[in-house]
Order: structure tokens, then sequence, then C-alpha cells
């Protein structure tokens, strides 16, 4: 009597976690045809999963598939598989496997570890042992630390070492560190507002505040702090199948320690972190691109496609447009660089001139004080600590204490001028506030300008037009 070879079914899965070498679906598929072939097997299905982490717990339709085929052959099969780890992730799923194909004639045949007969008691035996020990490696101790951590999240908990901002009391409640705090509060303060990580990152090593397991503050150190839901007063946990560069945590809602920001605030940051065009790197386009207004028919003037001047660099202009069937626009212009640099000048003239109100109708005025006074003391601090006057802990406390006034006085200003985006400049420092204003993103300044100006009309040229740039044409009127 004639024998027919079984039947053979090839199934490949990727798999990251399990170890540093990771062994790509093609090189399992050859190694696996290569077994086919010296076992003298027909190959009648193959099937693949691709998931990237092995012990997620996210469906495998490949498997599926092949418990299915497995399940609907009429004749005895095997399975080839490189590792039997590759086809069941838990002792469960192969327990699973054991009862889907009972009194089915199923081999299994592996490139690493040799031949599984499921339908005796020691290839049953084999299996079980396999797969626990492949499980246990690969997945077990992080299941429980994982379990853990979770558990403790579930309950708002504090969970692991302190933290930089906080500190932990005797029963591990935390309460917000009055120096490193409002250290923090600036971090998000200054990154919301448009600071690169870099710029963050060399702000920080400024600070007398290092961070608490390093010597400096790194850029991936600034980057955790403020991916950290901990400071927003929010309870997380690290979700075990993302790997571990991934800085952002699974958040599961409000924990029992005071946030250093709002919920809010720390969603505008994982807003920004995650989008990475963030930053405008060509830094003066389009400024006053809709804020500046034709002085002829009031549309908002926008930047025209660039010529390249004798120099060879692109020369913008904003321009009203040409509209069809709109005789009244078009044809008025006006040198990009040389309005965003006079308007620029005029902002920046306008915040350093602390005196004089916003909006005087709502009394600004004293918040401007409180706020050029609160720099001041706190320069007259550092000065008076780089001369020794103070020791570490005074200058730490004294200058939380002038920060904490100085937010207080900034967010009253904020509030009374209508616009966030005024909250971290150095208002009233002509020097800080130049340097500030090109560290800036060209959103970031749009919105200080649209904070301050009401309108920005541009007239006319003269004819004829003059070499120079007439500063005439600009109308500035500032909010009143
Ligand atoms: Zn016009």
């Amino acid at each position: 009597m004639e024998t027919t070879p079984p039947r053979a079914f090839v199934y490949l899965r990727i798999s990251e976690d399990r170890d540093a070498t990771l062994v790509s679906v093609e090189n399992q598929r050859a190694e696996v045809l290569g077994l086919a072939a010296r076992l003298g097997l027909p190959v009648a299905g193959t099937f693949v999963d691709n998931d990237l982490s092995a012990f997620s717990g996210k469906t495998r339709p490949g498997y599926r598939q092949l418990v299915a085929a497995v399940i609907s052959s009429p004749e005895p099969c095997t399975v080839l598989v490189w590792h039997v780890d590759r086809l069941y992730r838990r002792p469960s799923e192969l327990e699973d496997l054991l009862g889907l194909v009972e009194g089915q004639a199923v081999t299994i045949e592996t490139v690493r570890g040799g031949m599984l007969d499921l339908n005796t008691h020691e290839g049953k035996l084999a299996a079980r042992f396999m797969v626990t020990v492949a499980s246990y490696e690969s997945g077990h101790k992080s299941d429980r630390i994982a379990l853990a951590a979770r558990r403790s999240a579930e309950r708002g908990d504090w969970h692991g070492a302190r933290r930089f901002g906080y500190q932990l009391t005797a029963d591990r409640s935390a309460t917000i560190d009055p120096v490193e705090g409002p250290m923090v509060r600036e971090v998000v303060d200054r990154f919301l507002a448009g600071e690169s990580l870099y710029s963050l990152t060399v702000w920080a090593n400024d600070q007398p505040v290092p961070p608490l397991r390093a010597k400096v503050w790194h850029a991936n150190t600034v980057r955790q702090l403020l991916a950290s839901p901990r400071i927003a007063g929010l309870r997380s946990y690290q979700p075990r199948d993302q790997r571990p560069e991934t800085p952002f945590r699974n958040v599961m809602g409000p924990g029992r320690w005071e946030g250093i920001i709002t919920p809010a605030e720390f969603e505008r940051v994982l807003a920004v972190m995650k989008n990475p065009d963030r930053r405008t790197t060509r830094a003066g386009n389009n400024l006053l691109s809709g804020i500046a207004r034709c002085g002829r028919c009031g549309t908002g003037l926008v930047i025209a496609s660039s010529s390249l001047s004798a120099s060879g660099s692109p020369r913008r202009r904003y321009v009203c447009k040409k509209v069809p069937g709109r005789p009244e626009r078009g044809g008025l212009s006006v040198e990009g660089a040389a309005l965003d640099d006079a308007v620029t000048a005029a902002v920046l003239r306008r915040l350093t001139a602390t005196t004089a109100p916003v909006r005087p109708d709502l009394d600004a005025a004293p918040l401007w004080s409180s706020v050029a006074a609160a720099r001041e003391r706190l320069t007259d601090l550092a000065t008076d600590y780089g001369r020794g006057d103070l020791t570490r802990e005074e200058f730490q406390a004294a200058r939380a204490a002038g920060l904490s006034v100085l937010r207080g006085a900034e967010e009253a200003l904020s509030r009374v001028v209508g616009s966030g985006s005024l909250t971290t400049l150095p208002l009233g420092d002509a020097v800080a506030l130049s340097t500030r204003w090109y560290e800036m993103s060209v959103g970031q300044r749009r919105a200080v300008i649209m904070a301050l100006v009401d309108t920005l009309t541009i007239k006319p040229a003269a004819v004829p037009r003059g070499p120079v740039f007439d500063l005439g044409r600009v109308e500035l009127r500032w909010r009143a």
C-alpha cells in the first residue's frame, strides 16, 4: 500500500521581545523550508503573523488560520515552526491547541528544538515543558512586575522612588518639593512657549538644582520629566509592550498627590512632543501673514512666492493678492524682511516698557511693575548667592519664593492682556527679551504679536519709490 507523506503547514512569526537576536520572518521561512525539504514533507500552506510583541495579547490571524487548517486536514499533518515559542506564547495557549487538535494526528517539527508528537504523552509533556520555559523566560517575570505596578497605579498610590519635583514622606505620600517643583513648572512653561529640548537643557544646567540621579541635565532627562504624567498629578503605568525608549506612559486617572501642572497643560506638552513639526526652523518666514493688512482694501497680506535677490537669497514680499472679479484687490506689496524687522523692534520695545500698561482700563500697570520687581529680586538673589552672602539652602528657598511671586504676577498679567503667550516672556528685560524672541518659533512670535497688536496697516508706497524701506508706510495700533 502506497503511503502519502503527511501534509505540512508552515507557521512563521516575528518576535522581538524574546531575545535580542531578532530572527526575521524571512530567515525563519528559509530555515523552516529547509527543514521541510530534509524531512521530505510537501508544504500545503504557510501562515504568517508579524506581531512585534509576542506577549502583548494581540490576536494572531495567521495562527487561527493554521489551527483551522490542522483541524480540517483529512490526513495526518505536521506543523513546521522555527521554535516552539513561535507557535504558542503561553502554556494556556498550548492547552487550547492540544484541545483543538484532540483526535487529529499532529506532529510539530521545529528547526530549533526537534520534533514534538502531540498525540503522544511524551510529546505533550515535552511541548508543555518547552512552552513553560519559554513563557517564563520571556514574559512571566515582566508580567508580574507590570501587574504589580499596574495594581499600585489603580489604587492611586505613588509608585516607586521619589522623582524630581516631589518629596516622599514616611508614609510614602508625595508632596511638591519647594525648590524642584517651581523648576518643573518653569520647564513646562518654557517648553509650551516654544523652547527646544536643547535650549531647555542648557537652561536647566544653569539652575543650581541638578537632576536626582545624575550630575547634569541631559535632553533625555528633560524629555522624561516633561512626559511624566506624575507632574500633572496623574497616575500611570508603563505599558509592558512598549519599547523602553518610548517616553509615553498610559494614564489611568488622578493620583493621590498634587500636580505641579494641570492635566490640560500636560496634554498640551504631549501634543507638542508628539508633533515633530512643532519647531519652525525657517525663522522669519510668514511672521506677519494675515496680521498685516492692505492700506487700500483692508485684506490680510500674504507672502508672495519668493524671487531671488541679486545676492541669491530668497526675497520675500508681503502682497495684497490679486483676486479675479475683485478689481480693488492687488497691487500693494512690501518687502518682507524689512517689515518683519520693523514690527519686531516695535513689539520688543513695547514689551520692554513695563511701566506702560497694555490695557490701562484693566489696570495692568501694577502687575507689570510686580513682574519687573520679581525679576529684579531674582537677579539680586543670584548675585548674593554668587558673592557667598547666601547659603545654597537660603538661596533655593528665596529663589522658590521669588519664582512663585513672579509666576503669580505673570499669570495675572496674562489674564489681563488675554494671552497665555506672554506668561513666559522676560517682560521688562530688553536683552533677555531679545534673546528669547529669537529662540521662539514663528508661531509663538505671531501669538505674541497678535496679543499686543490691534491693527497693522501697510500704506501704499510713495511714488517714486525710494531705495530705503519707508517706515512711514507702517501704521501700527496697539490693543487698548
Ligand atoms: Zn489691497
